[in-house]
Protein backbone atom coordinates (compact mmCIF):
# COMPACT_ATOMS: atom_id res chain seq x y z
CA UNK A 1 0.00 0.00 0.00
CA UNK A 2 0.97 3.61 -0.94
CA UNK A 3 0.71 6.49 1.33
CA UNK A 4 -0.04 9.39 -0.71
CA UNK A 5 -0.62 12.79 0.58
CA UNK A 6 -3.21 15.04 -1.93
CA UNK A 7 -2.29 18.95 -1.25
CA UNK A 8 -5.26 19.98 -3.16
CA UNK A 9 -7.70 23.29 -2.68
CA UNK A 10 -10.21 22.46 -5.17
CA UNK A 11 -12.03 19.66 -3.14
CA UNK A 12 -14.18 18.89 -6.40
CA UNK A 13 -10.51 17.56 -7.93
CA UNK A 14 -9.57 16.09 -5.06
CA UNK A 15 -12.28 13.82 -5.04
CA UNK A 16 -11.65 13.45 -8.67
CA UNK A 17 -7.93 12.40 -8.21
CA UNK A 18 -9.30 10.27 -5.41
CA UNK A 19 -11.61 8.42 -7.38
CA UNK A 20 -9.24 7.60 -10.87
CA UNK A 21 -6.22 6.12 -8.04
CA UNK A 22 -9.32 4.01 -6.53
CA UNK A 23 -9.50 2.47 -9.83
CA UNK A 24 -5.91 1.49 -10.19
CA UNK A 25 -5.71 -2.02 -9.96
CA UNK A 26 -1.95 -3.24 -9.88
CA UNK A 27 -1.61 -0.90 -6.90
CA UNK A 28 -3.62 0.26 -3.43
CA UNK A 29 -2.94 3.87 -2.84
CA UNK A 30 -4.11 4.91 1.04
CA UNK A 31 -4.72 8.35 -0.37
CA UNK A 32 -4.88 11.82 3.01
CA UNK A 33 -6.38 14.81 1.60
CA UNK A 34 -5.51 18.50 2.51
CA UNK A 35 -6.67 21.54 1.13
CA UNK A 36 -3.92 24.31 2.42
CA UNK A 37 -0.46 23.88 2.25
CA UNK A 38 0.05 24.81 5.96
CA UNK A 39 -2.12 22.27 6.71
CA UNK A 40 -0.15 19.65 4.65
CA UNK A 41 3.15 20.66 6.49
CA UNK A 42 0.87 20.41 10.08
CA UNK A 43 0.30 16.40 8.54
CA UNK A 44 3.42 16.20 7.65
CA UNK A 45 5.06 16.94 11.03
CA UNK A 46 2.89 13.93 12.63
CA UNK A 47 3.07 11.33 9.91
CA UNK A 48 5.14 9.51 7.20
CA UNK A 49 4.23 9.64 3.45
CA UNK A 50 5.41 7.69 0.31
CA UNK A 51 4.78 10.27 -1.69
CA UNK A 52 3.03 13.71 -2.28
CA UNK A 53 0.78 14.93 -5.33
CA UNK A 54 0.62 18.11 -4.54
CA UNK A 55 -1.37 21.16 -7.36
CA UNK A 56 1.13 23.49 -9.09
CA UNK A 57 0.09 26.60 -7.50
CA UNK A 58 -0.03 25.44 -4.41
CA UNK A 59 2.83 24.30 -3.96
CA UNK A 60 5.05 27.06 -5.76
CA UNK A 61 2.89 29.41 -4.34
CA UNK A 62 3.23 33.35 -5.21
CA UNK A 63 6.60 33.43 -3.85
CA UNK A 64 7.86 29.72 -5.37
CA UNK A 65 8.68 28.90 -1.46
CA UNK A 66 6.44 25.78 -0.95
CA UNK A 67 8.46 23.27 -2.11
CA UNK A 68 11.55 24.24 -0.30
CA UNK A 69 9.23 24.16 2.67
CA UNK A 70 8.22 20.61 1.92
CA UNK A 71 11.53 19.56 1.37
CA UNK A 72 12.68 20.82 4.10
CA UNK A 73 9.91 19.27 6.38
CA UNK A 74 10.26 15.57 4.55
CA UNK A 75 13.52 15.72 2.34
CA UNK A 76 13.10 12.85 1.17
CA UNK A 77 9.37 12.84 0.01
CA UNK A 78 8.48 12.15 -3.64
CA UNK A 79 6.59 15.08 -4.90
CA UNK A 80 4.14 15.02 -7.85
CA UNK A 81 2.85 18.32 -9.49
CA UNK A 82 -0.69 18.63 -10.28
CA UNK A 83 -0.68 20.85 -13.42
CA UNK A 84 -2.40 22.42 -16.17
CA UNK A 85 -1.63 22.45 -19.91
CA UNK A 86 -0.88 26.19 -19.75
CA UNK A 87 1.18 25.63 -16.57
CA UNK A 88 3.30 23.32 -17.38
CA UNK A 89 6.24 25.42 -17.82
CA UNK A 90 5.86 26.62 -14.38
CA UNK A 91 5.79 22.96 -13.67
CA UNK A 92 9.04 22.10 -15.39
CA UNK A 93 10.79 24.42 -13.66
CA UNK A 94 9.45 23.19 -10.33
CA UNK A 95 11.51 20.16 -10.96
CA UNK A 96 14.97 21.82 -10.70
CA UNK A 97 14.07 23.21 -7.00
CA UNK A 98 13.08 19.50 -6.00
CA UNK A 99 9.65 18.34 -7.64
CA UNK A 100 9.99 14.84 -9.09
CA UNK A 101 7.20 14.82 -11.98
CA UNK A 102 4.12 15.88 -12.60
CA UNK A 103 0.63 15.23 -14.36
CA UNK A 104 -1.31 17.72 -16.63
CA UNK A 105 -5.24 18.37 -15.79
CA UNK A 106 -6.14 17.21 -19.12
CA UNK A 107 -4.30 13.49 -19.40
CA UNK A 108 -5.10 12.67 -15.91
CA UNK A 109 -6.06 8.91 -15.53
CA UNK A 110 -5.93 6.80 -12.88
CA UNK A 111 -2.92 4.93 -14.78
CA UNK A 112 -1.15 7.54 -15.49
CA UNK A 113 -1.06 8.68 -11.77
CA UNK A 114 -0.41 5.84 -10.80
CA UNK A 115 3.05 5.56 -12.66
CA UNK A 116 4.10 9.27 -12.45
CA UNK A 117 3.64 8.52 -8.34
CA UNK A 118 5.34 5.35 -8.18
CA UNK A 119 8.48 6.95 -10.54
CA UNK A 120 8.59 9.66 -8.36
CA UNK A 121 9.62 7.03 -5.53
CA UNK A 122 11.67 5.27 -7.90
CA UNK A 123 14.19 8.49 -8.64
CA UNK A 124 14.11 9.41 -4.78
CA UNK A 125 14.88 5.56 -4.06
CA UNK A 126 17.55 5.92 -6.63
CA UNK A 127 19.00 9.21 -5.91
CA UNK A 128 19.62 7.86 -2.14
CA UNK A 129 21.23 5.04 -3.32
CA UNK A 130 23.81 7.12 -5.57
CA UNK A 131 24.22 9.20 -2.42
CA UNK A 132 25.00 6.67 -0.21
CA UNK A 133 27.44 5.03 -2.42
CA UNK A 134 29.40 7.66 -2.43
CA UNK A 135 29.88 8.09 1.31
CA UNK A 136 29.45 4.22 2.29
CA UNK A 137 30.96 1.10 0.89
CA UNK A 138 28.47 -1.38 -0.40
CA UNK A 139 30.07 -4.62 0.44
CA UNK A 140 30.20 -3.93 4.32
CA UNK A 141 27.86 -1.00 4.48
CA UNK A 142 30.59 0.66 6.40
CA UNK A 143 32.02 4.61 5.85
CA UNK A 144 33.97 4.80 3.36
CA UNK A 145 37.40 6.76 2.76
CA UNK A 146 35.74 10.48 1.96
CA UNK A 147 32.95 9.62 4.62
CA UNK A 148 36.09 8.55 7.26
CA UNK A 149 37.90 11.59 6.75
CA UNK A 150 35.16 13.97 7.26
CA UNK A 151 34.62 12.28 10.20
CA UNK A 152 38.04 12.84 11.44
CA UNK A 153 38.42 16.01 10.84
CA UNK A 154 35.39 16.85 12.90
CA UNK A 155 36.56 14.47 15.75
CA UNK A 156 39.77 16.51 15.42
CA UNK A 157 37.71 19.63 15.80
CA UNK A 158 35.77 18.00 18.82
CA UNK A 159 38.90 16.92 20.62
CA UNK A 160 40.53 20.41 20.25
CA UNK A 161 37.50 21.55 21.79
CA UNK A 162 37.12 19.35 25.07
CA UNK A 163 40.82 18.39 25.45
CA UNK A 164 39.93 15.05 25.31
CA UNK A 165 42.19 12.48 22.71
CA UNK A 166 41.32 10.60 20.62
CA UNK A 167 42.41 7.42 18.59
CA UNK A 168 42.59 6.21 14.95
CA UNK A 169 43.50 2.72 14.34
CA UNK A 170 44.23 1.25 10.90
CA UNK A 171 43.86 -2.58 10.60
CA UNK A 172 44.58 -4.53 7.23
CA UNK A 173 44.46 -7.99 6.88
CA UNK A 174 47.98 -10.11 6.32
CA UNK A 175 46.97 -12.79 3.53
CA UNK A 176 43.56 -11.94 2.26
CA UNK A 177 45.25 -11.74 -1.34
CA UNK A 178 45.96 -15.60 -0.67
CA UNK A 179 42.26 -16.31 0.54
CA UNK A 180 40.89 -14.55 -2.55
CA UNK A 181 42.96 -16.21 -4.96
CA UNK A 182 42.48 -19.80 -3.39
CA UNK A 183 39.28 -19.47 -1.89
CA UNK A 184 37.54 -17.65 -4.34
CA UNK A 185 35.81 -14.03 -4.61
CA UNK A 186 33.17 -15.31 -2.57
CA UNK A 187 35.42 -16.12 0.39
CA UNK A 188 36.86 -13.15 -0.10
CA UNK A 189 34.17 -11.02 0.19
CA UNK A 190 32.23 -12.92 3.30
CA UNK A 191 35.77 -12.82 5.02
CA UNK A 192 35.56 -8.38 4.37
CA UNK A 193 32.36 -8.40 5.70
CA UNK A 194 33.07 -10.56 8.56
CA UNK A 195 35.91 -8.52 9.82
CA UNK A 196 33.25 -5.24 9.01
CA UNK A 197 30.63 -6.50 11.72
CA UNK A 198 34.07 -7.74 14.38
CA UNK A 199 35.20 -3.96 14.01
CA UNK A 200 31.66 -3.02 14.60
CA UNK A 201 30.84 -4.98 17.64
CA UNK A 202 33.97 -3.31 19.61
CA UNK A 203 33.52 0.08 19.31
CA UNK A 204 30.92 1.92 20.40
CA UNK A 205 27.49 3.19 18.50
CA UNK A 206 29.13 6.65 18.03
CA UNK A 207 32.54 5.66 16.70
CA UNK A 208 33.42 5.20 12.94
CA UNK A 209 33.80 2.14 11.35
CA UNK A 210 34.91 2.48 7.88
CA UNK A 211 36.23 0.56 4.38
CA UNK A 212 39.17 2.69 2.94
CA UNK A 213 39.39 0.32 0.42
CA UNK A 214 40.67 -3.33 -0.28
CA UNK A 215 41.11 -5.34 2.50
CA UNK A 216 42.27 -2.02 4.84
CA UNK A 217 39.77 -0.58 7.60
CA UNK A 218 40.24 2.14 9.67
CA UNK A 219 38.08 2.39 13.47
CA UNK A 220 38.05 5.83 14.46
CA UNK A 221 37.51 6.23 18.73
CA UNK A 222 36.57 9.48 20.58
CA UNK A 223 37.34 10.36 23.88
CA UNK A 224 39.66 7.67 24.89
CA UNK A 225 40.94 8.44 28.69
CA UNK A 226 44.44 7.31 27.61
CA UNK A 227 46.52 5.87 24.95
CA UNK A 228 46.32 2.21 26.90
CA UNK A 229 42.54 2.22 26.11
CA UNK A 230 43.43 2.25 22.32
CA UNK A 231 45.86 -0.63 22.92
CA UNK A 232 43.22 -2.82 24.66
CA UNK A 233 41.07 -2.14 21.99
CA UNK A 234 43.40 -3.07 19.10
CA UNK A 235 44.35 -6.14 20.99
CA UNK A 236 41.00 -7.10 21.43
CA UNK A 237 40.49 -6.51 17.73
CA UNK A 238 42.79 -8.76 16.28
CA UNK A 239 42.20 -11.58 18.35
CA UNK A 240 38.51 -11.01 17.25
CA UNK A 241 40.05 -11.36 13.57
CA UNK A 242 42.19 -14.12 13.73
CA UNK A 243 39.19 -16.26 15.13
CA UNK A 244 38.79 -19.16 12.81
CA UNK A 245 35.45 -18.10 10.49
CA UNK A 246 33.18 -20.21 8.79
CA UNK A 247 31.52 -19.55 5.02
CA UNK A 248 29.60 -22.55 4.26
CA UNK A 249 31.77 -25.55 4.56
CA UNK A 250 35.08 -23.46 4.86
CA UNK A 251 36.95 -22.43 7.63
CA UNK A 252 38.87 -19.13 7.09
CA UNK A 253 42.04 -18.26 8.89
CA UNK A 254 43.00 -14.73 8.55
CA UNK A 255 44.71 -12.39 11.01
CA UNK A 256 45.49 -8.91 10.54
CA UNK A 257 48.19 -5.66 11.40
CA UNK A 258 47.34 -2.47 13.35
CA UNK A 259 48.90 0.62 13.11
CA UNK A 260 47.76 3.12 15.11
CA UNK A 261 48.01 7.10 16.31
CA UNK A 262 46.54 8.67 19.20
CA UNK A 263 45.41 12.45 18.15
CA UNK A 264 46.10 15.42 18.68
CA UNK A 265 49.80 14.21 19.73
CA UNK A 266 50.32 12.02 16.70
CA UNK A 267 49.21 14.66 14.43
CA UNK A 268 46.45 17.73 14.14
CA UNK A 269 45.02 17.55 10.72
CA UNK A 270 43.87 14.48 9.14
CA UNK A 271 46.77 13.84 6.79
CA UNK A 272 49.23 13.91 8.72
CA UNK A 273 47.46 11.11 10.81
CA UNK A 274 46.41 9.15 8.60
CA UNK A 275 50.00 8.96 6.94
CA UNK A 276 51.66 8.19 10.60
CA UNK A 277 49.07 5.49 11.14
CA UNK A 278 50.51 4.32 8.13
CA UNK A 279 53.98 4.39 9.02
CA UNK A 280 52.68 2.34 12.01
CA UNK A 281 50.62 -0.16 10.35
CA UNK A 282 54.14 -0.73 7.89
CA UNK A 283 55.92 -1.29 11.43
CA UNK A 284 53.36 -4.11 12.26
CA UNK A 285 53.10 -5.67 9.05
CA UNK A 286 57.36 -6.00 9.52
CA UNK A 287 56.99 -7.49 12.71
CA UNK A 288 55.29 -10.51 10.36
CA UNK A 289 51.68 -9.56 10.98
CA UNK A 290 49.18 -10.53 13.39
CA UNK A 291 50.02 -7.47 15.65
CA UNK A 292 49.49 -4.09 16.76
CA UNK A 293 52.22 -1.31 16.32
CA UNK A 294 51.93 2.18 18.28
CA UNK A 295 53.59 5.32 16.10
CA UNK A 296 56.54 6.82 17.34
CA UNK A 297 57.82 10.12 15.72
CA UNK A 298 61.44 8.25 14.84
CA UNK A 299 59.49 5.67 12.95
CA UNK A 300 58.68 7.99 9.73
CA UNK A 301 62.30 8.69 9.60
CA UNK A 302 63.48 4.63 9.70
CA UNK A 303 60.38 3.85 7.54
CA UNK A 304 61.53 6.47 4.83
CA UNK A 305 64.59 4.96 4.66
CA UNK A 306 63.16 1.50 4.24
CA UNK A 307 60.93 2.66 1.58
CA UNK A 308 63.78 3.96 0.01
CA UNK A 309 66.11 1.26 -0.37
CA UNK A 310 62.74 -0.96 -1.25
CA UNK A 311 61.74 1.41 -3.83
CA UNK A 312 65.68 1.67 -5.29
CA UNK A 313 66.13 -2.21 -5.63
CA UNK A 314 62.89 -1.79 -7.73
CA UNK A 315 64.82 0.15 -9.71
CA UNK A 316 68.13 -2.06 -9.46
CA UNK A 317 65.88 -4.99 -10.73
CA UNK A 318 64.27 -3.22 -13.72
CA UNK A 319 67.21 -1.52 -14.44
CA UNK A 320 69.91 -4.67 -14.00
CA UNK A 321 72.28 -3.17 -11.46
CA UNK A 322 72.16 -6.37 -9.62
CA UNK A 323 74.74 -8.85 -10.92
CA UNK A 324 75.99 -12.02 -9.91
CA UNK A 325 79.62 -12.93 -8.85
CA UNK A 326 80.78 -16.44 -8.73
CA UNK A 327 83.02 -18.37 -6.13
CA UNK A 328 84.74 -21.51 -7.41
CA UNK A 329 84.19 -24.85 -4.80
CA UNK A 330 87.52 -27.05 -5.04
CA UNK A 331 87.51 -30.92 -4.32
CA UNK A 332 90.32 -31.17 -2.21
CA UNK A 333 91.63 -34.60 -3.41
CA UNK A 334 91.60 -33.24 -7.19
CA UNK A 335 92.58 -29.95 -6.82
CA UNK A 336 89.72 -29.58 -9.29
CA UNK A 337 87.08 -26.95 -9.54
CA UNK A 338 83.58 -28.87 -8.66
CA UNK A 339 81.15 -25.89 -8.25
CA UNK A 340 80.58 -22.01 -8.97
CA UNK A 341 78.88 -20.56 -6.30
CA UNK A 342 76.56 -17.76 -7.12
CA UNK A 343 76.69 -14.82 -4.86
CA UNK A 344 74.28 -11.14 -5.44
CA UNK A 345 75.96 -7.96 -6.19
CA UNK A 346 73.89 -4.58 -6.10
CA UNK A 347 76.06 -2.05 -8.90
CA UNK A 348 74.18 1.06 -6.86
CA UNK A 349 74.49 4.01 -9.02
CA UNK A 350 75.64 6.04 -6.03
CA UNK A 351 76.72 3.55 -3.52
CA UNK A 352 79.11 1.72 -5.66
CA UNK A 353 79.41 -2.33 -5.81
CA UNK A 354 76.98 -3.45 -2.49
CA UNK A 355 77.29 -6.83 -1.09
CA UNK A 356 74.16 -9.04 -0.24
CA UNK A 357 73.81 -7.95 3.19
CA UNK A 358 72.98 -4.40 2.40
CA UNK A 359 69.72 -5.62 0.83
CA UNK A 360 68.68 -9.08 0.39
CA UNK A 361 67.47 -7.90 4.10
CA UNK A 362 65.18 -5.61 2.84
CA UNK A 363 64.33 -7.65 -0.38
CA UNK A 364 63.30 -10.36 2.42
CA UNK A 365 61.02 -8.11 4.08
CA UNK A 366 59.66 -6.36 1.52
CA UNK A 367 58.80 -9.73 -0.54
CA UNK A 368 60.54 -8.68 -3.92
CA UNK A 369 63.17 -11.04 -2.70
CA UNK A 370 60.68 -13.95 -5.22
CA UNK A 371 61.68 -11.87 -8.22
CA UNK A 372 65.29 -11.56 -6.97
CA UNK A 373 65.38 -14.92 -6.70
CA UNK A 374 64.31 -15.83 -9.82
CA UNK A 375 66.45 -13.12 -11.63
CA UNK A 376 69.73 -14.68 -9.40
CA UNK A 377 68.41 -18.14 -10.69
CA UNK A 378 67.60 -17.66 -14.35
CA UNK A 379 70.89 -15.64 -14.95
CA UNK A 380 72.96 -18.12 -13.16
CA UNK A 381 71.78 -20.78 -14.88
CA UNK A 382 72.27 -18.87 -18.28
CA UNK A 383 75.89 -18.45 -16.82
CA UNK A 384 76.30 -21.87 -16.77
CA UNK A 385 75.00 -23.05 -20.00
CA UNK A 386 77.50 -20.19 -21.77
CA UNK A 387 80.49 -21.61 -19.92
CA UNK A 388 79.24 -25.02 -21.03
CA UNK A 389 78.65 -23.86 -24.74
CA UNK A 390 82.16 -22.59 -24.53
CA UNK A 391 83.41 -26.15 -23.36
CA UNK A 392 84.26 -24.64 -20.10
CA UNK A 393 83.82 -27.19 -17.12
CA UNK A 394 82.97 -25.57 -13.54
CA UNK A 395 80.67 -28.16 -12.28
CA UNK A 396 77.82 -27.39 -10.42
CA UNK A 397 76.34 -24.08 -10.44
CA UNK A 398 74.92 -22.89 -6.82
CA UNK A 399 72.16 -20.60 -5.94
CA UNK A 400 71.46 -19.10 -2.82
CA UNK A 401 67.53 -19.58 -1.86
CA UNK A 402 65.86 -17.30 0.61
CA UNK A 403 62.84 -19.71 2.88
CA UNK A 404 60.28 -17.13 1.60
CA UNK A 405 61.17 -17.97 -1.45
CA UNK A 406 59.63 -22.13 -0.67
CA UNK A 407 56.79 -20.72 0.92
CA UNK A 408 54.57 -21.54 -2.22
CA UNK A 409 54.47 -23.86 -5.42
CA UNK A 410 55.79 -20.87 -7.63
CA UNK A 411 59.57 -21.74 -7.02
CA UNK A 412 59.35 -25.10 -8.21
CA UNK A 413 57.19 -24.95 -10.90
CA UNK A 414 59.68 -21.59 -11.96
CA UNK A 415 63.61 -23.55 -11.55
CA UNK A 416 61.85 -26.44 -14.00
CA UNK A 417 60.61 -23.91 -16.47
CA UNK A 418 63.99 -21.94 -16.30
CA UNK A 419 65.96 -25.00 -16.54
CA UNK A 420 63.85 -26.56 -19.82
CA UNK A 421 64.46 -23.19 -21.00
CA UNK A 422 68.01 -22.77 -21.07
CA UNK A 423 68.29 -26.29 -21.52
CA UNK A 424 70.74 -26.96 -18.65
CA UNK A 425 70.58 -30.61 -17.04
CA UNK A 426 69.13 -30.18 -13.32
CA UNK A 427 72.08 -31.86 -12.57
CA UNK A 428 74.14 -29.11 -12.65
CA UNK A 429 72.22 -27.10 -10.35
CA UNK A 430 72.56 -26.90 -6.98
CA UNK A 431 70.25 -24.88 -4.58
CA UNK A 432 71.72 -23.52 -0.96
CA UNK A 433 69.00 -23.22 1.65
CA UNK A 434 69.65 -22.18 5.35
CA UNK A 435 69.03 -24.08 8.53
CA UNK A 436 66.39 -21.42 9.48
CA UNK A 437 63.95 -23.03 6.63
CA UNK A 438 63.63 -26.99 8.97
CA UNK A 439 63.21 -25.03 12.01
CA UNK A 440 59.50 -24.52 11.30
CA UNK A 441 59.10 -28.06 10.48
CA UNK A 442 56.80 -27.54 7.52
CA UNK A 443 55.40 -30.85 5.93
CA UNK A 444 54.88 -28.60 2.24
CA UNK A 445 58.29 -27.37 1.88
CA UNK A 446 60.26 -30.54 2.66
CA UNK A 447 57.98 -31.73 0.12
CA UNK A 448 59.11 -29.03 -2.01
CA UNK A 449 62.38 -29.89 -1.51
CA UNK A 450 62.16 -33.12 -2.42
CA UNK A 451 60.09 -32.59 -5.71
CA UNK A 452 63.62 -30.03 -6.57
CA UNK A 453 65.57 -33.07 -5.91
CA UNK A 454 63.41 -35.62 -7.97
CA UNK A 455 64.12 -33.46 -10.78
CA UNK A 456 67.59 -34.09 -10.68
CA UNK A 457 68.63 -30.81 -8.51
CA UNK A 458 71.35 -30.79 -5.69
CA UNK A 459 70.09 -29.81 -2.10
CA UNK A 460 72.39 -28.68 0.19
CA UNK A 461 72.44 -26.64 3.85
CA UNK A 462 74.05 -23.27 3.86
CA UNK A 463 75.90 -22.27 7.10
CA UNK A 464 75.57 -25.23 8.71
CA UNK A 465 76.51 -25.36 11.88
CA UNK A 466 75.55 -21.59 13.38
CA UNK A 467 73.20 -22.30 16.01
CA UNK A 468 69.73 -24.47 14.34
CA UNK A 469 71.39 -27.21 13.83
CA UNK A 470 68.95 -30.03 13.89
CA UNK A 471 71.24 -33.59 13.66
CA UNK A 472 68.84 -36.15 13.98
CA UNK A 473 66.38 -34.45 11.39
CA UNK A 474 69.43 -34.40 9.21
CA UNK A 475 68.36 -38.20 8.03
CA UNK A 476 65.11 -37.54 7.19
CA UNK A 477 65.44 -34.21 5.23
CA UNK A 478 65.90 -34.29 1.37
CA UNK A 479 69.33 -33.21 1.13
CA UNK A 480 73.03 -34.03 -0.86
CA UNK A 481 75.25 -32.20 1.16
CA UNK A 482 76.23 -29.73 4.35
CA UNK A 483 78.31 -26.17 3.54
CA UNK A 484 80.06 -26.25 7.20
CA UNK A 485 79.78 -22.14 7.72
CA UNK A 486 82.80 -20.20 7.68
CA UNK A 487 82.57 -19.06 11.34
CA UNK A 488 83.63 -23.10 12.87
CA UNK A 489 86.02 -23.14 10.03
CA UNK A 490 88.23 -20.11 10.92
CA UNK A 491 88.36 -21.18 14.47
CA UNK A 492 88.81 -24.56 13.59
CA UNK A 493 92.22 -25.71 13.64
CA UNK A 494 92.61 -23.18 16.75
CA UNK A 495 89.65 -23.77 18.98
CA UNK A 496 87.23 -26.36 20.44
CA UNK A 497 85.10 -25.58 17.26
CA UNK A 498 87.45 -27.92 15.72
CA UNK A 499 85.73 -30.99 17.60
CA UNK A 500 82.30 -29.87 16.30
CA UNK A 501 83.76 -28.83 12.67
CA UNK A 502 85.06 -32.52 12.83
CA UNK A 503 81.72 -34.02 14.40
CA UNK A 504 79.85 -32.28 11.59
CA UNK A 505 82.25 -34.22 8.84
CA UNK A 506 82.06 -37.38 10.67
CA UNK A 507 78.01 -37.30 10.64
CA UNK A 508 77.77 -35.87 7.06
CA UNK A 509 79.74 -39.24 5.85
CA UNK A 510 78.20 -41.08 7.94
CA UNK A 511 74.89 -40.11 6.46
CA UNK A 512 76.53 -40.16 2.50
CA UNK A 513 75.98 -36.10 2.50
CA UNK A 514 78.89 -33.71 0.60
CA UNK A 515 80.43 -31.99 2.64
CA UNK A 516 81.79 -28.56 1.58
CA UNK A 517 83.69 -25.48 3.97
CA UNK A 518 83.04 -22.21 3.15
CA UNK A 519 85.35 -19.50 4.36
CA UNK A 520 88.59 -21.22 3.88
CA UNK A 521 91.26 -18.42 4.04
CA UNK A 522 95.06 -20.22 5.24
CA UNK A 523 96.97 -23.17 4.20
CA UNK A 524 96.05 -24.09 7.93
CA UNK A 525 92.04 -24.60 6.93
CA UNK A 526 93.51 -26.39 3.86
CA UNK A 527 95.28 -28.62 5.92
CA UNK A 528 92.52 -29.53 8.66
CA UNK A 529 90.19 -30.22 6.41
CA UNK A 530 92.13 -32.48 4.53
CA UNK A 531 92.92 -34.13 7.79
CA UNK A 532 89.21 -34.91 9.01
CA UNK A 533 88.10 -35.80 5.18
CA UNK A 534 86.01 -32.70 4.00
CA UNK A 535 85.29 -33.24 0.51
CA UNK A 536 85.14 -29.40 -1.25
CA UNK A 537 86.31 -26.46 0.07
CA UNK A 538 85.44 -22.67 -1.18
CA UNK A 539 86.78 -19.42 0.07
CA UNK A 540 89.28 -16.47 -0.75
CA UNK A 541 92.55 -19.00 -0.56
CA UNK A 542 91.68 -20.61 -2.94
CA UNK A 543 89.60 -17.88 -5.08
CA UNK A 544 86.78 -14.59 -4.39
CA UNK A 545 83.88 -13.93 -5.80
CA UNK A 546 84.84 -12.86 -9.63
CA UNK A 547 82.68 -11.68 -12.13
CA UNK A 548 82.13 -14.25 -14.85
CA UNK A 549 84.79 -12.68 -17.57
CA UNK A 550 86.96 -12.35 -14.34
CA UNK A 551 86.52 -16.00 -14.12
CA UNK A 552 86.92 -17.55 -16.87
CA UNK A 553 90.14 -15.68 -17.84
CA UNK A 554 91.98 -17.17 -14.16
CA UNK A 555 90.80 -20.30 -14.94
CA UNK A 556 92.15 -20.07 -18.65
CA UNK A 557 95.76 -18.47 -17.02
CA UNK A 558 95.86 -22.22 -14.82
CA UNK A 559 95.89 -23.58 -18.52
CA UNK A 560 93.36 -25.91 -17.90
CA UNK A 561 91.57 -27.68 -20.90
CA UNK A 562 88.01 -28.34 -19.96
CA UNK A 563 85.45 -30.09 -21.75
CA UNK A 564 81.78 -30.32 -20.73
CA UNK A 565 81.01 -33.86 -19.62
CA UNK A 566 78.48 -35.80 -18.05
CA UNK A 567 77.66 -34.59 -14.91
CA UNK A 568 78.94 -35.34 -11.84
CA UNK A 569 81.87 -33.43 -13.50
CA UNK A 570 85.15 -34.50 -12.33
CA UNK A 571 88.21 -32.67 -14.45
CA UNK A 572 87.33 -29.72 -13.94
CA UNK A 573 89.92 -26.74 -14.08
CA UNK A 574 92.92 -27.30 -11.32
CA UNK A 575 92.74 -24.42 -8.20
CA UNK A 576 94.35 -26.64 -6.36
CA UNK A 577 97.67 -27.93 -5.61
P1 LIG B 1 76.76 -17.57 1.77
O1 LIG B 1 75.84 -18.29 0.86
O2 LIG B 1 77.20 -18.29 2.98
O3 LIG B 1 77.98 -17.14 0.88
C1 LIG B 1 79.30 -17.19 1.26
C2 LIG B 1 79.77 -15.85 1.69
O4 LIG B 1 81.11 -15.96 2.16
C3 LIG B 1 79.85 -14.84 0.55
O5 LIG B 1 79.53 -13.58 1.08
C4 LIG B 1 81.31 -14.88 0.18
O6 LIG B 1 81.75 -13.70 -0.46
C5 LIG B 1 81.94 -15.03 1.51
N1 LIG B 1 83.29 -15.58 1.43
C6 LIG B 1 83.84 -16.29 0.45
N2 LIG B 1 85.11 -16.65 0.76
C7 LIG B 1 85.37 -16.14 1.98
C8 LIG B 1 86.52 -16.18 2.85
O7 LIG B 1 87.57 -16.76 2.57
N3 LIG B 1 86.41 -15.56 4.03
C9 LIG B 1 85.29 -14.92 4.39
N4 LIG B 1 85.26 -14.33 5.58
N5 LIG B 1 84.18 -14.87 3.61
C10 LIG B 1 84.22 -15.48 2.40
P2 LIG B 1 78.64 -12.59 0.32
O8 LIG B 1 78.89 -12.67 -1.13
O9 LIG B 1 78.77 -11.27 1.00
O10 LIG B 1 77.20 -13.18 0.57
C11 LIG B 1 76.64 -13.17 1.83
C12 LIG B 1 75.38 -13.97 1.89
O11 LIG B 1 74.35 -13.34 1.13
C13 LIG B 1 75.51 -15.35 1.31
O12 LIG B 1 76.11 -16.19 2.24
C14 LIG B 1 74.07 -15.69 1.05
O13 LIG B 1 73.47 -16.19 2.20
C15 LIG B 1 73.48 -14.34 0.70
N6 LIG B 1 73.28 -14.26 -0.74
C16 LIG B 1 74.18 -13.97 -1.72
N7 LIG B 1 73.60 -14.02 -2.93
C17 LIG B 1 72.31 -14.36 -2.74
C18 LIG B 1 71.20 -14.60 -3.60
O14 LIG B 1 71.27 -14.52 -4.83
N8 LIG B 1 70.01 -14.93 -3.00
C19 LIG B 1 69.91 -15.06 -1.66
N9 LIG B 1 68.71 -15.40 -1.15
N10 LIG B 1 70.91 -14.86 -0.82
C20 LIG B 1 72.11 -14.52 -1.35
MG1 LIG C 1 75.62 -19.88 -0.04
MG1 LIG D 1 77.23 -19.89 3.65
Amino acid sequence: MIKVLLVEDSPADAAHIMGLLCEVERETFAVTYEATMADALQRLRAETFDAALVELHLADGPEGAAIAELKAYAPLLPIVLLCTHASRADAVEALARGAHDYVEEGDRTGELLARSILYAIERVHAAEQLSFLARYDALTGLANRTTFRDRLAQALARSDRSQTPGALLLVDLDSFKAINDTQGHDVGDALLKHVGTQLRRFVRPYDVVARLGGDEFAVLLEDVAEARDAGRMAERILEAIAEPFVVGDIEVYSTASLGAVVFPFDGGDPSTLMRNADFAMYRAKRQGGGTAAFYTPSMGVRIHEQLALEHDLHRALAHEELLLHYQPQVDLESGRVVGMEALARWQHPERGLLPPNTFIPAAEKSGLIEAIGEWALRTACRQRREWADAGLDVGRIAVNLSPRQLTGNAFVAVTEKTLAEIDLDPRLLELEITEALFLEHDHATVERLARLRRLGVRISIDDFGTGHSCLSRLTTLPVDGLKIDRSLVSSAYTSQNAAVARAIIALARELDLGVTCEGVEHDGHVAFLRQYGCDVVQGRLLCPPLPADEIERLLAARGTTAVDPEPPPSDGPELLH
